[in-house]
Formats: structure tokens, sequence, C-alpha cells
């Protein structure tokens, strides 16, 4: 198991396949992108499926969510989910998107053995898209989410980041859709990891400015901590229910205390927290010829001294050296 000394397990991967991107979310990245993971250091399809078989067989992870930069733009995505699919025990296997292409890939996705996909939607105008995302790609979006649906990866959950004076206006419009076409919407905090350092918690749009522009236009009744359990998301019936709301309030209400995420980068670091400063190079010890059992006892050590929290609230809190899309969110 991968236990840290603060008593918590992780069973929970975060896999990123790449670090590249379609999109230029501002909250994210510069426009002109980043300077990406030269191929010879990512994780080859091969590497990627060993490292989940021994999480999964040695250091029981029994859930798997495939994310990036944006994981579709991997080439070997639908084997990669196949072979993982086929591993015993079966572990749970998501995917977090911006929905770019998923309207074509989400049956071959679902055939495969993914379970379901989280999709990033921030606004329900085009322009708006367009200016946030810097891409004229609303439309692909709509059409991903719609034929995720349709391939039964299902709960469609949809992403949203609120950003003041861009979208902060459009909480109950996304959350209407969501409640009108069955995805489920989750609202995250924004987080200091975008790779220009803009972030300002003055600016960020909190859960509970969220939840008060729902309030106006909705009943929300929240769930039991017994519910939530170690999920981020903290959720709300809407509407007396079937309709749910999440708000992943990281920075404002963290659940470091009941963390259960490992993740792996796509060039094969093992990182304890969205927030590590420190990196465990897995990739090297894989590389070098290591067994799963002395790979699987490099990943134990790597998560043994997790931190208590994610340090946001100190003022010596520096903002990691990879930014999210090379972390993988
Ligand atoms: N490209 C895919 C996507 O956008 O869904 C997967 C990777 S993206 C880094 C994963 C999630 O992180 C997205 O929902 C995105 O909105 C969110 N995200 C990115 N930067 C963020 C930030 N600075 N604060 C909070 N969430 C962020
Ligand atoms: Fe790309 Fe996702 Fe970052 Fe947007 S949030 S730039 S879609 S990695």
């Amino acid at each position: 198991m991968l236990t840290d000394t603060h008593g918590r397990t992780a069973t929970d991967l975060r896999v990123s396949l790449t670090d590249r991107c379609n999109l230029r979310c501002t909250y994210c990245m510069p426009a002109e992108g980043l300077r990406w993971l030269p191929k010879p250091e990512l994780l080859t399809d091969d590497e990627i499926v060993r490292m989940v078989s021994i999480a999964v067989t040695e250091l029981g992870v029994t859930e798997v969510r495939f994310t990036g930069g944006e994981p579709l733009l991997r080439p070997g995505l639908v084997g990669i989910v196949e072979r993982c699919a086929a591993l015993g025990p079966r572990p749970r296997l998501s995917l977090t998107t911006n929905g770019i292409g998923l309207a074509r890939t989400a049956k071959a996705l679902r055939t495969a053995g993914l379970d379901r996909v989280n999709v990033s939607l921030d606004t329900l105008d085009p322009e708006v898209f367009r200016t946030l995302t810097r891409r004229d790609r609303h439309h692909d979006v709509l059409a991903g989410l719609a034929a995720a649906r349709a391939a039964g990866l299902t709960p469609v959950k949809v992403n949203t980041v609120l950003m003041r004076g861009v979208n902060d206006g459009e909480a109950a419009g996304l959350l209407g859709l969501c409640l009108q076409e069955g995805y489920e919407q989750r609202f995250i905090e924004q987080m200091p990891l975008d790779a220009q350092h803009g972030w300002q918690r003055t600016d960020m749009v909190t859960a509970a400015e969220i939840l008060e522009r729902l309030a106006a236009r909705f009943t929300l009744t929240p769930e039991t901590p017994a519910e939530r359990g170690s999920a981020p998301a903290e959720r709300w019936l809407v509407d007396g229910g079937p309709g749910r709301v999440g708000v992943i309030a990281s920075v404002t209400r963290p659940f470091c205390r009941t963390c259960d995420r490992t993740r792996l980068t796509a060039d094969g670091q093992v990182r304890d927290c969205l927030f590590a400063r420190e990196e465990s190079d897995l990739r090297a010890v894989l590389r070098a010829g290591a067994t799963d059992r002395e790979i699987a006892d490099r990943w134990r050590t790597a998560m043994r001294g997790k931190k208590a929290g994610s340090g946001l609230d100190d003022p010596a809190f520096l903002q990691p050296q990879r930014p999210m899309s090379a972390i993988g969110g």
C-alpha cells in the first residue's frame, strides 16, 4: 500500500499522458504554449502500462485517471486504456479531457474499457471560450460531451474554473446546462499552478461565492461527510435531486487530510501532491532494469513523506516548478 506518515493511503492514481495541449487556457498556459517535454523523456505506452500494473497489483491502487496536458493527443491512448482495463484487479478508469476530439474517440474508449470522463468546459458562450482558451473550439467540446454521454462514459462530469470578470457570471447557467443534459457539474477553485505565475488569491472566485451565485437560482442540499468520503468535491443535491453539483475548494477549504492521490507525470516522475516541489524519478529506476517489486518499493518511499497539507496558506508557499499541464491536473 502507498501509506504516508499522516495515516493516509493513496489508492487513486493520476497518470499524465502528455504535457502538450491544443488549447491555451489562460489559467493554465501562456499564449505561446510551453517548452514541451522531449519525446525520449516521455514514458512509452509499454512503460505507462507497466507502471499502472505495478500500482494496481503491488500498491493497492483502485482508481486510475488519465490526464495531461491533453490526453486525447496521445496517439496510443485507446491501447493504453485497453491494456489497463485487462489488469487484475481491474482498476476503475477515467479520463480528464478538454473534449476536443472526444466526439471521434468516445466509442472506442468505451469499448476499450474506459468507465467515465470529466470534460472541461468553462463557458456557454463561444466568444468567451475563444478568449479564455485562445482557440475557437467551443462547438467541439459540446460535441465531445454529447458523444461521451452517448457512448456510456457516465456519469459525464463537467469541470469548470471560474475567473473574475471573464466567466464568473456563468455558474448558474453552466449548472443549468448540466442538469438539462444529464452531466454532473464540478466547479474548481483556480489554483496557483499556471505556468505564468499569474494567480492572485484576491482575484480568485471562491467556493463561497460560487455557492452564493448558485443558491440564487437553485435549492442546494449538502451531502453528508460520509457520502463525500475522500472525494475532493463537496457535493450538493440540486432542487431535491437527482441532479448534483460539486465544488472543489482546494484553496479555501482544502481536503488534504483525506487525500488519497498519487501522481505519475508523463516523464515518469512520481509526485505525492499537486503542490509538491519534489518528485521521485521512477523512469530512471524503470529504465535501469528494476523489477516490479523494486519499482513498487521506490514508489512507496516516494509517498511515505507526503506532507500533511498543500502549504497554500503558508506565507512561504512557493508554486511548484512544473505547471499544472506538466503535472497532470
Ligand atoms: N487538458 C485536460 C483538461 O483541460 O481537462 C486535462 C488537463 S487539465 C490541467 C485538468 C483540469 O485542470 C481541467 O479541468 C482544468 O480546467 C484544470 N485546471 C488547469 N489549470 C488550473 C488552475 N490553475 N486551477 C484550477 N484548475 C486548473
Ligand atoms: Fe490544455 Fe487543459 Fe491546460 Fe486548458 S486546462 S490549456 S485544455 S491542459
